[in-house]
């Protein structure tokens, strides 16, 4: 199973994505955890991302594409995976596909969660005070937020065109939006 999860931040992709990951047996690929990864150890590819990641904007496409192919080339990627955070904007789309093309592993289906502005910038606030993320202060929320109306949500027009999207309501009981999650994927595996 080869699954994209998209939405907003604050949405809850992160948790369903490790529930989605368990259940299939895949690894939860997040590009927002190897930039923190990256940042928190200072790496080269830490540094660079770092004054993007501090403003809530989009890394480079350059760099966010080269991490996203060595990942998805790696031995526990053969059977599958879920990747959440990537692609984020057009150029990240075309990148996901060639890199795809020359895995020669298609997609199969492209999760979208869906929740209501105000319920986002509340959950993100708690997580900020929960977790001390450095990129959670309201004012970087927003921008992310942001971000994410222009540069994002239109992708998901494209999936749906390929026959690939899948949309969940992301407000409720976490196992409750899994098992529909699931539910659906099986339908059309
Ligand atoms: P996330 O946890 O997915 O919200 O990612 C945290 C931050 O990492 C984002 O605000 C971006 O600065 C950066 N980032 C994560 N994924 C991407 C991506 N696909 N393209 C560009 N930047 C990204």
């Amino acid at each position: 199973m080869r699954l994209l999860i998209m939405g907003p931040q604050g949405v809850g992709k992160g948790t369903q994505a490790a529930l989605l990951a368990q259940h299939y047996g895949i690894p939860a690929i997040s590009t927002g955890d190897i930039f923190r990864y990256n940042l928190k150890n200072q790496t080269e590819l830490g540094k660079q991302a770092q004054a993007f990641m501090d403003k809530g904007e989009l890394v480079p496409d350059q760099l966010t594409n080269a991490i996203v192919k060595d990942r998805l080339a790696m031995d526990d990627a053969k059977q599958g995976w879920i990747l959440d955070g990537y692609p984020r904007n057009a150029a990240q789309v075309e990148a996901l596909d060639s890199i795809l093309t020359d895995l020669c592993t298609p997609l199969d289906r492209v999760v979208a969660l869906h929740a209501d502005h105000d319920v986002l910038m509340e959950r993100m606030t708690k997580r900020a005070e929960i977790e001390g993320r450095a990129d959670d202060t309201p004012e970087v929320i927003a921008k992310r937020l942001d971000v994410y109306a222009k540069e994002t949500e239109p992708l998901l027009a494209i999936y749906k065109e390929r026959g690939l999207l899948l949309s969940v309501d992301g407000v409720g009981r976490i196992d409750e939006i899994s098992r529909t999650i699931i539910s659906q994927l099986d339908q059309v595996a």
